[in-house]
């Protein structure tokens, strides 16, 4: 399962491409776990057209796409609001196919439209979440999605560090590879991990220091750089005896972020703070606001941004970079007077000549905004699933995919 290069591993399983699917009945789980509008038709249809290349490649080779997907959490029933219709929708416009809808996702109803399919049509079935054996991993219940198909691919890396039924379970139950979007996934993020271009420098931000330790205890093992900045650098602020005011601040986490400093340090990584931050009376968009140095921030003032200082400081150590992971904003980013340390770290990350990785949904939002998305290497799909990588733990709907 893990290739060994060099001292450090590499994940290689078997993809779409290994396994004759000619008419055969192929089950897709796929993340179409879209954002839906107040009209519940989709707002945002980028994770339908990521899975698009693996339901292309299998329309070709004139296999049976059955296709199986989350929605929302309706928490084990069926709720009217998260049925997967307008997804179908969306798919069959991208697709310039039909795409037939059906009522669920085991029994009857789904046996019956397999029953009726051609080689190269397309299905969806209904939201997997609709029975609460989905997320409880029930071995019966993956047998019955299992029943429905040949084979079982796996293009949802946004749900692979989840061991759910249709992630998991139905791996157990059919040859299971990985379909495009995870093989890619998993070559770029598995490629940060294993054999980085150095200097690779990571860049940690986001709201809690809390969420992300076990990341950077594993990236300190790896990277050359690290920066810290957003609101869990005002713990690591703090651990260096600065006040920070009103600042979001876990005080119960200041000796861990003193000990992560340590550690960078006898690991001879470069880690670099913010050194001025942009505070404000309050977290609002109006509120009186100004820029001081970190050994400055007032009693009543909060940190809410990286300041122009830093930002410089942060670039700079990114210039000579070859490859350069970064999760979390550098601030309040939602708010325009406080986006201006994110906005500048992603206009850094676009001008340097690295691999650049993005993960996490809010990094991911900030990138978009700045209007730089074509500038970076890869945007993963998968925020706890990427970051759960990034921990370097194994993602069990990885694990559960055949061996190369
Ligand atoms: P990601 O989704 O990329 O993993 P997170 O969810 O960890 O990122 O963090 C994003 C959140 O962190 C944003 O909502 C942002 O407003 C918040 N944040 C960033 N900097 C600060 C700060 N200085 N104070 C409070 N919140 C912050
Ligand atoms: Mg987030």
């Amino acid at each position: 399962m893990f290739v060994k290069t060099g001292g450090v591993s590499k994940i290689a399983k078997k993809t779409v491409r290994d396994l004759d699917v000619a008419g055969k009945r192929v089950l897709v789980r796929v993340d179409f776990n879209v954002p839906l509008d107040k009209n519940g038709q989709v707002a945002d249809d980028t994770r339908i057209r990521a899975a698009i290349p693996t339901i292309n490649y299998l329309i070709e080779k004139n296999a049976k796409v059955i296709l199986i997907s989350h929605l929302g959490r309706p928490k084990g029933k069926v709720d009217e609001k998260y049925r997967m219709d307008p997804v179908a929708g969306r798919l069959s416009e991208l697709l310039g196919l039909p795409v037939a809808k059906v009522d669920d996702c085991v029994g009857e109803a789904p046996q019956s439209a397999v029953e009726r399919m051609q080689g190269g049509g397309v299905v969806l079935l209904e939201n997997v979440r609709f029975h609460p054996e989905e997320e409880k991993n029930d071995e019966k219940f993956a047998r019955r999605l299992a029943e429905l198909a040949d084979i079982f691919v796996n293009d949802a890396f946004g749900t692979a560090h989840r061991a759910h039924a249709s992630t998991e379970g139905v791996a157990e139950f059919l040859p299971a590879v990985a379909g495009f979007l995870m093989e890619n996934e998993l070559a770029m993020l598995g490629k940060l991990l294993a054999e980085p271009e150095r200097p690779f420098a990571a860049v940690m931000g986001g709201a809690k220091v809390s969420d992300k330790i076990a990341v950077i205890s594993n990236l300190l093992n790896k990277v050359d750089v690290l920066i810290i900045g957003g609101g869990m650098s005002n713990t690591f602020l703090k651990a260096q005896g600065y006040d920070t005011g009103k600042s979001l601040l876990e005080a119960d986490k200041v000796d861990l972020a003193k000990n992560l400093i340590g550690e960078a340090k006898s690991k001879g990584v470069n880690i670099l703070l913010p050194v001025d931050v942009v505070v404000a009376l309050a977290a609002a968009p109006d509120s009186e606001q100004k820029t001081v140095p970190v050994d400055r921030i007032p009693a009543d003032w909060m940190a809410l941004d990286i300041g122009p200082e830093s930002a410089g400081h942060f670039a700079g150590a990114l210039r000579t970079a070859k490859t350069v992971v970064w999760n979390g904003p550098m601030g309040v980013f939602e708010m325009e007077p406080f986006a201006k340390g994110t906005e500048a770290l992603a206009h850094a990350l676009a001008e340097i000549d690295a691999t650049t990785v993005i993960g996490g949904g809010d990094s991911v939002a900030a990138v978009k905004k700045a209007g730089v998305v074509e500038k970076m290497t890869h945007i993963s799909t998968g925020g706890g699933a990427s970051l759960e990588f990034l921990e370097g733990k194994q993602l069990p709907g990885v694990v559960a995919l055949l061996d190369k």
